[in-house]
């Protein structure tokens, strides 16, 4: 394995996205919460939960080794804005994780990267990691575009942060054609595109250049152990295979299995 994956943490973050009951989530989260146990100093997992569910995170969760967050939280930090969730509010209930930018928030709520950028922000000011989410269309991606796309979506969070706050985020590369499709980018893609945007942290700063970089996108536990393998991939972004335990901890110990 080469030397500089070897020392970066891998880090597995569940997104349930719009899933989960009390009663289904309970049986989730212990499950998960065990696995975590088992994993090696090498690799963090956590879940980033519908946000109602936070509590039940912090109460399921609390003293495991596994982190919990949210997929989203509102640009602004309160006030008179109906059904959002502040980054504080997400704080409150011990969260480390704020998905900021996720494909889904992007297509069906009009998200541009200004605001994202914003978001990324209000995470860090009320001490939460952001999980930025950048990914390109599958047209984009025909077209030639895909390094225009995310180099694109990344920089808006880039100018908005300083070095400092910069070396605090999480980046998922998460294409959006292979997103909840069952249908992966190969890992050649994956990398390419993981080792352009770790030189753009780099350009942001020598520190930036580590921040975990994670790919997501219908990943499983047959393809993980591969993709994780990659030397800029520090980990994945699971959403559907987040909601089997068997799942999601298989794929947290193909982490393992490529950072020892
Ligand atoms: C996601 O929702 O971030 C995701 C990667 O989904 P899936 O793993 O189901 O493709």
């Amino acid at each position: 394995m080469p030397k500089e994956q070897a020392k970066r943490t891998k880090l597995v973050i569940g997104n349930w996205k719009m899933h989960g009951r009390l009663v289904e989530n309970a049986v989730l989260l212990q499950a998960v919460a065990a696995g975590a146990a088992t994993l090696q100093k090498g690799v963090r997992t956590g879940v980033c939960v519908p946000a109602p569910y936070l509590a039940q995170a912090q109460a399921l969760l609390g003293g495991s080794l596994a982190a919990w967050g949210v997929q989203d939280i509102s640009a602004h930090v309160q006030g008179a804005y109906t059904g959002e969730v502040a980054a504080g509010m997400a704080a409150d209930f011990g969260a480390t994780f704020a998905v900021v930018g996720h494909s889904e928030r992007r297509a069906y709520h009009c998200e541009h990267s200004d605001l994202v950028a914003v978001k990324a922000l209000r995470a860090l000011e009320a001490g939460l990691t952001p999980i930025v989410c950048v990914g390109e269309t599958l047209e984009q991606r025909d077209n030639g575009s895909t390094e225009q796309v995310v180099g694109t979506q990344l920089e808006a969070v880039l100018l908005m942060l300083s070095e400092e706050q910069a070396t605090k985020i999480v980046v998922a590369y998460e294409p959006v054609w292979a997103i909840g499709t069952g249908k992966s980018a190969t890992t050649e893609q994956a990398q390419q595109v993981h080792a352009f945007l770790r030189a753009q942290l780099a350009s942001k700063g020598a520190a930036v250049a580590n921040v975990p970089v994670l790919y997501g996108g219908s990943v499983k536990p047959e393809n993980a152990e591969e993709l994780f393998a990659q030397q800029d991939i520090d980990g994945g972004l699971i959403g559907g295979a987040s909601l089997k335990s068997n799942d999601f901890l298989a794929i947290c110990q193909a982490a393992q299995n490529g950072s020892v």
